[in-house]
């Protein structure tokens, strides 16, 4: 017999959440994520991936990956520190490294657990860890398994920050405290503020580590917001994914020579999970490559971008205050962020409703992600959706 406790434990919850319009219906792809996706055969205006530059489908990386397969199989085999590290992870990690303009860099299976890795083998019980309240749920994790103490400061509060910086450094009780920050915050496309960041923590001798997965592709002409800002010597840790703009699979660390040297004997996903297949590694390092070589990509995400926006804007819809191509549509009520979103559907556009605990509740939001592979036309499309199902519902 099964366990009665889980059985009413687990129907109990699943109910409450569809009761209360937070329980997510996930949709099965049919085919690849582009800029059109198929859902239950039908055909949609994608507004919901990170696949941010189109990399996701690219032919030039499709190639590679298939060449990785013919020249090195499908799996690395063994984790890295027995047979598994193959040439295709260093030379993946070389290149991430120059990206980053950093001394080396490290690779993970995932950005999740990248922080589940990186941070645990930095800080210990004996640390604290300044996080702002809004970091993502793989940074809090991460510091969670670390066991360091945890101070979250108000979202980009830099007076908070400093006040707290203070406090954990004259208190004598930790032997070393970290601040960590998105570099861009996912559900409101906000950028960090790395400068302030970063002088606070020169004064008070912090850590500094930057989840960058949302900005990497995107920000500093695609390497990065710590690019963007200028700040690459001055940021202990860059963590990048390679699963957003980058298209594959992955995640990886970015910093000195001797902060990765320490992750390659120290941090437990490295040492207790085998690497990414070679086609991931393969594509993933062409992708930097392309990033590398051209911005037209990039320069092509943000013009879509800004088109999206300006669109919506006009339409009288409350789209927040990104600083990126990111296009939230606030509606507040978290049922109605979801029915609209259903509406939206229902008229050919994919956007999804992210609702509390993803983001604080009453401001339940459509987010819209506009890619580098959607054509004017195809945002035109979803634009006279929005307006349609807007003025239907009486929001605009
Ligand atoms: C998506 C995301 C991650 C996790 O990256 P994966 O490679 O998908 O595991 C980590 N941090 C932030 C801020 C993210 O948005």
């Amino acid at each position: 017999m099964t366990s009665k406790a889980l059985d009413t434990f687990l129907n109990e919850n699943i109910a409450g959440l569809k009761e209360q319009g937070l329980y997510n219906e996930i949709d099965p792809v049919q085919g690849a994520n582009g800029p059109v996706i198929k859902l239950n055969g039908k055909e949609l205006i994608n507004l919901s991936s990170n696949n941010y530059l189109g990399l996701a489908t690219n032919e030039t990386l499709k190639e590679v990956a298939k060449e990785a397969v013919d020249s090195h199989g499908v799996g690395a085999g063994a984790v890295r520190t027995i047979n598994g590290t193959l040439d295709l992870h260093l030379e993946l990690e070389k290149k991430l490294a120059a990206f980053k303009g950093t001394e080396a860099a490290i690779s993970y299976q995932s950005g999740f657990n990248c922080n589940m890795a990186a941070i645990s083998a930095v800080m210990d019980k004996n640390d604290a860890i300044l996080s702002d309240e809004l970091n993502h749920a793989s940074i809090i994790d991460g510091c969670r398994l670390s066991k360091a103490k945890i101070i979250r400061y108000k979202h980009s509060d830099m007076k908070d920050l400093r006040e707290k910086a203070k406090e954990a450094t004259e208190s004598g009780l930790y032997h070393k405290v970290m601040v960590i920050t998105d570099g861009v915050f996912s559900m409101d496309g906000d950028v960090a503020l790395l400068p302030e960041i970063v002088q606070i923590a020169e004064e008070f001798d912090l850590i500094t580590y930057v989840d960058d997965a949302h900005g990497s592709g995107v920000l500093g002409n695609g390497a990065g917001t710590v690019k963007h800002f200028g700040l690459q010597d001055k940021v202990d840790m860059q963590m990048g994914t390679l699963s957003k703009a980058i298209g594959v699979i992955g995640g990886y660390v970015a910093g000195k020579e001797n902060l990765i040297d320490w992750l390659k004997v120290r941090s437990r996903p490295f040492l207790f999970s085998t690497a990414v297949s070679p086609a991931d590694a393969a594509a993933s390092a062409k992708a930097v490559d392309m990033l590398m070589e051209s911005t037209e990509l990039n320069e092509k995400l943000w013009e879509n971008g800004d088109y999206l926006k300006e669109g919506l804007k006009k339409l009288g819809f409350d789209i927040g205050n990104s600083e990126t191509p990111i296009t939230p549509c606030i509606i507040g009520d978290e049922k109605d962020a979801q029915q609209f979103s259903k509406r939206l559907y229902e008229e050919g556009v994919y956007a999804k409703s992210i609702v509390f605990p993803t983001v604080p509740k009453g401001t339940g939001r459509v987010r819209n992600m506009p890619t580098a592979a959607h054509t004017k036309e195809m945002l035109d499309e979803a634009i006279a959706v929005y307006e349609k199902v807007g003025k239907e519902m009486g929001l605009i």
